[in-house]
């Protein structure tokens, strides 16, 4: 863990600075306990161990950055467990050529680490500060191929379907309708479903080039649930 101490200093806290370095030991330890939980997709490991998941919480959180937990990030919601980033990314199959739609943008960090596999990523998020500020934060990380949508996946994002995987980061009850219309044939779903307040089952569905559907249990989770109403 970083153990950097905070100085308080005229009411507000100066934070202190850690190196480069410092933040690749704490990835590398990350990637560490998620590869002990027995995933080994060496291609999304290669993607957390670079990803700066540091610019992803809130300054004052930057200590929790790299444990594999959630992390509050502000209005609710949280930064996923890297563990599940790692596993939904995995399930998800992404090839280089891929696009890709996210629901459930929150931070961006999720966004960011599919942008680093797929050819574009959209990300829809239904609260208009966390979209803002995941869009600001990305542009500034230098993602290029990453759109942040504000608006409510429930629809899914027409104008950029249809998609080669969709990743969920919210539970809904049901499977939304649009995000099944929206994956292309041969395509891969990724949703956590149930009801919220209790642990979800974690999907994957997919598409074969017929447009059947197979859907396949995978694990128990905890997700923040999915809204309806746009902020
Ligand atoms: N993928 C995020 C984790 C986000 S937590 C990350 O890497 O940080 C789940 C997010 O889903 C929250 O920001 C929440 O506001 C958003 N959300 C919930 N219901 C939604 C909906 N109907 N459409 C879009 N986003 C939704």
């Amino acid at each position: 863990m970083l153990a950097g101490k905070s100085i308080q200093q005229d009411e507000a806290v100066v934070r202190p600075q850690f190196s480069e370095e410092e933040f690749m030991a704490e990835r590398r330890k990350m990637i560490e306990a998620i590869s002990a939980h027995g995933l080994d997709d060496q291609e999304v490991l290669d993607v957390l161990a670079r990803v700066p998941r540091h610019e992803f919480v809130n300054p004052e959180d930057i200590d929790f950055a790299y444990r594999d937990q959630p992390v509050p990030i502000g209005e609710g919601q949280t930064i996923s467990q890297p563990l599940m980033v790692a596993t939904m990314t995995s399930l998800a199959e992404v090839g280089a050529d891929d696009s890709v739609l996210e629901i459930g943008t929150g931070s961006g960090y999720q966004a960011a680490v599919l942008a680093e596999m797929a050819r574009e990523v959209v990300s829809v998020e239904i609260i208009g500060t966390h979209a803002k500020n995941a869009a600001d934060r990305l542009k500034r990380l230098g993602y290029e191929n990453i759109s942040v949508i504000h608006g409510d996946g429930y629809f899914g994002w027409e104008e950029g379907a249809p998609y080669d995987a969709v990743i969920v980061t919210a539970a809904p009850e049901k499977i939304p309708q649009a995000l099944i219309d929206q994956l292309a044939p041969g395509g891969r779903l990724v949703i956590p479903l149930g009801k919220s307040g209790w642990t979800q089952n974690l999907l994957l569905v997919r598409k074969d080039l017929d447009g059947n559907l197979e859907a396949r249990k995978k694990e128990s989770v905890r997700f923040v649930p999915f809204t309806r109403d746009k902020r």
